[in-house]
């Protein structure tokens, strides 16, 4: 990538910082847009961009854009930046549900050049100030080309996201849908309710007892319930349809595991071992992944 390549990231919280962070050090001229002054600021002092506006102006002649805004804001941002960069410019965002924006972007009368993305890598919290250089590294990064999209398009952001450490997956929008449903906001939805059920559970005492008992078990199992709540919500909100499903297949395992521990202490334990040890291989000793 020559060093006149331009890349702009719109919308600098947790990822949209993380991406600049990520990219900083590489051959790349970058262009820093948020909506607040107070965030603009921020990445100045900490020298992120080589140019830093309020306003989306400076996008207009950038190569790639990232639009990393709250998911409820990211159409909107589309069609602003669509209106005033080049054809050739690749436009891309980090939304969490793919399904949706690629509807509106593959219902457009004019070319868009717009390739979904949805890096895999985040935490539950939120802004420029917890966002970091390496949060990209070993993780996967979904991409949902438009109807749009060139392959040479393609594939030179699938090079910007391994600048980042991360692999891009291709994947059809309505089944990542589904998926995260299953991996990221079924489990969102569950870690709220199993927090709220303790924090309002009906025993005063027996209550104040598990919260003072409370270890890492209840910690990691509840991480989640911290999410930064305009996230969660637009999540959850979004993706309801793909995440009642989840749920619904969740409740029916549960029962099916409740039966068994009922009638069958053997096939109970079997079932249990057979959970730890697959489990057990899914992540690497640093925590990553296995399957590819
Ligand atoms: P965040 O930390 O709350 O950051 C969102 C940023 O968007 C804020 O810094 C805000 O800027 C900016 N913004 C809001 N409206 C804007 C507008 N109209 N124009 C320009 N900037 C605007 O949220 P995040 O966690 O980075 O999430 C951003 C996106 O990443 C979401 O679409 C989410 O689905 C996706 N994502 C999040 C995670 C995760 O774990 N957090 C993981 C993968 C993908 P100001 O600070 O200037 O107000």
């Amino acid at each position: 990538m020559q060093r006149d390549y331009k890349v702009a990231v719109v919308g600098l919280g947790l990822i949209g910082g993380s991406i600049l962070k990520a990219l900083r050090a590489k051959n790349i001229r970058l262009v820093a847009v948020s909506r607040s002054q107070e965030t603009i600021d921020k990445a100045k002092k900490l020298n992120l961009a080589d140019i830093y506006s309020t306003e989306l102006e400076p996008v207009k002649d950038a190569d790639v854009v990232f639009i990393c805004a709250p998911i409820h804001k990211t159409i909107e941002l589309i069609d602003k930046v669509r209106e005033i960069t080049d054809p050739t410019c690749i436009i891309t965002d980090v939304a969490s549900i793919k399904g949706f924006i690629m509807d509106h972007v593959n219902d457009y009368h004019f070319p868009t050049n717009f390739i979904g993305g949805h890096p895999m890598a985040g935490t539950e919290h939120k802004g420029i100030d917890h966002s970091f250089d390496t949060l990209f590294e070993g993780a996967k990064w979904a991409i949902t080309p438009s109807r749009w999209s060139d392959t040479q398009d393609v594939e030179k952001l699938k090079e910007l996201i391994r600048f980042m450490g991360a692999t891009a997956i291709e994947a059809n929008p309505y089944e990542h849908d589904k998926a995260v449903a299953l991996i990221s906001h079924m489990p969102l939805l569950i870690s709220q309710a199993l927090f709220g059920l303790i924090n309002d559970y009906k025993d005063e005492s027996v209550k104040n007892l598990a919260l003072k008992l409370a270890a890492s078990g209840f910690r990691d199992t509840t991480r989640l319930a911290a999410t930064n709540p305009e996230l969660a919500i637009d999540m959850l909100s979004i993706n309801k349809i793909n995440l009642k499903e989840s749920i619904s297949d969740y409740k029916e395992y549960l029962a099916s595991l409740l039966d068994i521990l009922n009638s069958d202490e053997d096939g109970f334990s079997r079932k249990v071992e057979s959970i730890a040890s697959n489990r057990a291989s899914m992540y690497s000793k640093d925590g990553k992944n296995i399957y590819q």
